[in-house]
C-alpha cells in the first residue's frame, strides 16, 4: 500500500509574543494534524517588540513536549505561496470575537482563489483565551500590568526583563 504523507498544517501570525490563547490553538492543532509549522510572517514595515529570532526562541520553549510535533519558522511574501513549499494541506487561524471575522473571512477566500487545494481551517478561541491578544499583552506589560495569566512562564520573564516593573508607593 502506499505511504500516506503527513498531514501538516501551517499556523501563521506575528506572535509578538506567543500568548496562552497561541498555545491553546497550538495544541489542539496537533490533535488533528501530524505535524505543524508555526510561521512567523517577517513584516519590515511593522515594528515589532520582540526580534524574529526572539520570538522563535520563544515559541520553541514555551512548546514543551509539544516540541517534536511544531516546527517553528518564519516567511515573507505571499502566505500560499510559503504553505504550498510547504506541502502543507491547511491554514490554522484562531477566531476570537467577531471583530476577527471579516477580515479572516476575505483572507481565506482569497487565499482560496490563489491556491484552490489549501483550506483555511478556524478554531474558536479557548474559553479563556476570547479576550487575550498579543497587543493586548504589549500593551498591558508597558504599563506595569500583571499579565502572567495570558502568557506562557518563559514569555511573562521577557516581558518583565523587557518593562520591569516599578515598586507601588
Ligand atoms: P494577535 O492577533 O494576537 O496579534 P497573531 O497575529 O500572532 O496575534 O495571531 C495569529 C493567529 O492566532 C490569528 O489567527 C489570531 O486570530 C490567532 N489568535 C491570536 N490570539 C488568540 C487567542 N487568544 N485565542 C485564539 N486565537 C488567537
Amino acid at each position: 500500500m502506499p505511504q500516506k504523507s503527513p498531514l501538516i498544517a501551517i499556523y501563521p501570525g506575528s506572535f509578538d509574543p506567543l500568548t496562552l490563547g497561541h498555545l491553546n490553538i497550538i495544541q489542539r492543532s496537533l490533535k488533528l494534524f501530524d505535524s505543524l509549522v508555526v510561521a512567523i510572517v517577517v513584516n519590515p514595515n511593522k515594528q515589532s517588540l520582540f526580534s524574529l529570532e526572539e520570538r522563535r526562541a520563544m515559541i520553541e520553549e514555551a512548546l514543551g513536549k509539544d516540541r517534536k510535533r511544531v516546527r517553528v519558522d518564519s516567511f515573507s511574501g505571499l502566505l500560499v505561496d510559503y504553505v504550498r513549499a510547504q506541502n502543507a494541506r491547511a491554514i490554522i487561524r484562531g477566531l476570537r470575537a467577531v471583530s476577527d471575522f471579516e477580515y479572516e473571512f476575505q483572507m481565506a477566500h482569497m487565499n482560496r482563489s490563489l491556491y484552490p487545494d489549501v483550506e483555511t481551517i478556524f478554531m474558536m478561541a479557548g474559553e479563556d483565551h476570547f479576550y487575550v491578544s498579543s497587543r493586548l499583552v504589549r500593551e498591558v506589560a508597558s504599563l506595569g500590568g500583571d499579565v502572567s495569566p495570558m502568557t506562557p512562564p518563559n514569555v511573562h520573564r521577557a516581558l518583565l526583563a523587557r518593562f520591569p516593573r516599578k515598586e507601588k508607593p
